[in-house]
């Protein structure tokens, strides 16, 4: 034998020095729910380790987060009212703005993404406003354009659009810009599957929809090109990253996005994917530690130039031990 593929994988020295893919902190993003209230760190039992921070307390997950190395949030605003135009999403003192406010004051070096969607905001739970029992979409764009003007007024780096309307990053755009904020970054949820896999953060930000689903604006499991076309309207659009989730399901799509584009792109590791893990990790069916690492090994080496993920302040504690 000439080719003995073994001899670069004899020892960690080896195998380490000839790795394809290799992670860092610095692409981890740890999403983190706000709800209303003072004083307020709550378990969200769906999701077995993760908890709801009241705005006040959030510093001190940020003070956290920083010490293992994750230098960046996505935030989730849970408010105590909810109407039919989510008009807590885009009220100057919302509780997501109040979270931004607070958290970039106490920690100006973090990077503040405002996840923006109306779902958490409205009384029937779907991702903007209402015409019958289909969501209207040009009426939609100006509050979520509101939104993401009252976000990155509050202190959000970065707009993050989850809600799949069309048009909603040009939209964004012109708003942010009109507003004197052209340095705002917006990182697009471009390719968002209409998955079973969000299941849990459905109990852990309340946005259940009251009614139907939400397959008419988030995409079909079953299409590819749909995703490829989804991709390519944000960068045209203004997206200055784009993002797809779930994540592990979809590694052929994130291939597949990444292949084409010409922004960075970013993988989300959703509520579904966390919990399975945790759940078989609990009943001792899987190695917890081990699985998270590779799961996210997975999700860089598909093409994931960022991670979004709620094992962020562990997979950085085990890159700085050198486990990764
Ligand atoms: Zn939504």
């Amino acid at each position: 034998m000439i080719v003995r593929p073994r001899r670069l994988r004899e020892n960690a020295v080896i195998r380490n020095m000839t790795a394809e893919t290799r992670l860092s902190a610095s692409m981890l993003v740890y999403p983190v729910f706000i709800r209303e209230g003072h004083n307020i760190i709550e378990d969200i039992p769906a999701m077995p380790g993760q908890k709801r921070y009241s705005p006040d307390t959030f510093p001190r997950r940020l003070e956290e987060l920083a010490k293992t190395g994750v230098g960046s949030v996505l935030l989730f605003g849970i408010p105590e009212h909810k109407d039919e135009v989510g008009s807590q999403a885009y009220a100057e003192n919302g509780v997501a703005q109040q979270a931004l406010r607070i958290g970039k004051k106490n920690f100006p070096e973090m990077m503040l993404i405002g996840d923006v969607c109306m779902c958490e905001y409205t009384s029937h739970g779907h991702c903007g406003v209402l015409k019958g029992e289909t969501v209207d979409n040009d009426p939609t764009l100006k509050l979520l354009a509101k939104t993401a003007v009252s976000q990155a007024a509050a202190g959000a780096d970065v707009i993050a659009p989850s809600d799949m309307m069309d048009g909603r990053v040009a939209a964004i755009r012109k708003a942010l810009d009109e507003a004197d904020m052209q340095d705002k970054i917006i990182f697009s949820y471009a390719v968002k599957y209409a998955s079973a896999f969000y299941g849990p953060f459905r109990e852990a930000a309340g946005s259940e929809p009251a009614f139907g689903d939400r397959c008419s604006y988030q995409m079909d499991p079953r299409n590819v090109r749909e995703a490829l076309k989804e991709a390519k309207l944000d960068v045209e659009e203004g997206a200055d990253m784009i993002m797809l989730k779930p994540g592990l399901p979809y590694l052929d799509m994130l291939r597949a996005v990444k292949e084409q584009s010409p922004v960075p792109v970013g993988a989300y590791c959703v509520s579904g994917e966390y919990s399975m893990i945790k759940a078989a990790a609990a009943n001792g069916w899987l190695d917890e530690e081990r699985v998270i690492c590779e799961s996210a090994i997975c999700l860089a080496r598909g093409g994931a130039d960022i991670i979004i993920t709620y094992f962020a302040p562990e997979l950085a504690k085990w890159i700085k031990e050198g486990k990764i």
